[in-house]
């Protein structure tokens, strides 16, 4: 089958950082939905990676390592997915500690700022939703303000409350750029950019951001992912060639019932583009025998219809903005 026709899903979160699942079952559902080479890439965060491993393997996916790395980039935060590296590099460890070092403080911030609105006891109710009290996210405020019924989803929490300017948003520096991309390589991984539509650039900003990634060592850009539409795919093909950038997919899942995207359900990426995980084969590791394991005919997926896969975006309206 040619590489770019694997359903490769190389970018979901489990409750390491803001999904609603362990690691193990998200490996679980990506077998299930008929994904064949899975990562986990939880935000600034690499302590699930092991688990994820083991659990991949045993649900018959190939596996590469993966995280989500939060950067400050031009006002605005950008987000760089690694795939492929050592969990274990203390330099990207240690990085990403850092990285994350100010996110209770931040979350603390978040609190007052809703409470000036009458929203009372944000702080506590996001880090008891948090699975790891390092990694309190927008997306566990937005959860306990659903919870507290002040909202009726997540996704109206962030456009009322935590997008930039509301009461919750409390502005952060992240991690520079060529710091993100150099803990990734430095570690044997590869840096792609996330999510490229999601940012509100100007072309030239944009433009700056793609170049200066490249100067830095980084290699592939997200094309398919959760979050984009026909038009974003198109763009992005075009980006990936322009810039000789290899391609990635990945769903951004978080949660079966908030993700619009489940994993396996992607279109395939264009045949024009060099996926991420061609250039990446050394680094995955194989399930192997165990792989039989993954063929469920019962199972509710699109994979056998790839034509149907196709056309998912078209029945799912993208969502815009970090
Ligand atoms: P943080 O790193 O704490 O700023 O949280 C960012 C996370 O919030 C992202 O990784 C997404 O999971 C989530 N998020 C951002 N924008 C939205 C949105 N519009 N709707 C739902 N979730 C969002
Ligand atoms: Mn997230
Ligand atoms: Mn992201
Ligand atoms: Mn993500």
């Amino acid at each position: 089958m040619p590489h770019h026709l694997t359903n490769a899903d190389l970018h979901s979160h489990s409750t390491v950082s803001d999904g609603t699942l362990a690691p193990e079952a998200v490996a679980a559902f990506a077998a299930e939905r008929g994904v064949e080479l899975w990562a986990l890439t939880d935000h600034d965060e690499v302590a699930g990676q092991a688990r994820a491993r083991a659990a991949a393997l045993a649900a018959g996916l190939d596996h590469l390592t993966g995280c989500e790395i939060s950067v400050s980039f031009a006002g605005e935060t950008v987000h760089i997915v690694g795939l492929g590296f050592d969990e274990t590099d203390p330099a990207l460890v240690q990085g990403l500690a850092a990285t994350r070092a100010g996110r209770l403080q931040r979350a603390r911030e978040m609190g007052e700022g809703l409470a000036r609105v009458g929203i009372e006891g944000a702080f506590e109710g996001a880090l008891r939703l948090a699975g790891n009290p390092d990694l309190v996210t927008r997306t566990h405020f937005a959860r306990f303000l659903v919870e507290a019924g002040v909202c009726p989803n997540t996704h109206s929490v962030f456009t009322r409350y935590l997008k930039e300017g509301l009461p919750g948003y409390v502005p952060y520096q992240w991690a520079r750029l060529g710091d993100a991309v150099r803990w990734i390589t430095g570690a044997g991984g590869m840096a792609v950019i996330a999510h490229p539509a999601r940012y509100r650039f100007s072309p030239t900003a944009e433009y700056a951001l793609i170049t200066e990634f490249i100067e830095h060592g980084g290699r592939g850009i997200e094309v398919v992912t959760g979050s984009h539409g026909v038009a974003d795919v198109m763009k992005y093909t075009d980006t990936a060639r322009e810039f000789g950038l290899l391609a990635s997919r990945g769903s951004d899942f978080h949660s079966p019932t908030e993700s619009r995207v489940m994993p396996g359900e992607l279109p395939d990426l264009p045949g024009s583009l060099t996926p991420v995980w061609q250039a990446l084969q050394e680094r995955i590791t194989r399930a192997g025998r165990n792989k039989s394991l993954r063929k469920n005919p019962e199972s509710p997926t699109l994979v056998g219809c790839p034509e149907l896969r196709a056309f998912v975006h078209l029945l799912r309206p993208p969502f815009s903005s970090v």
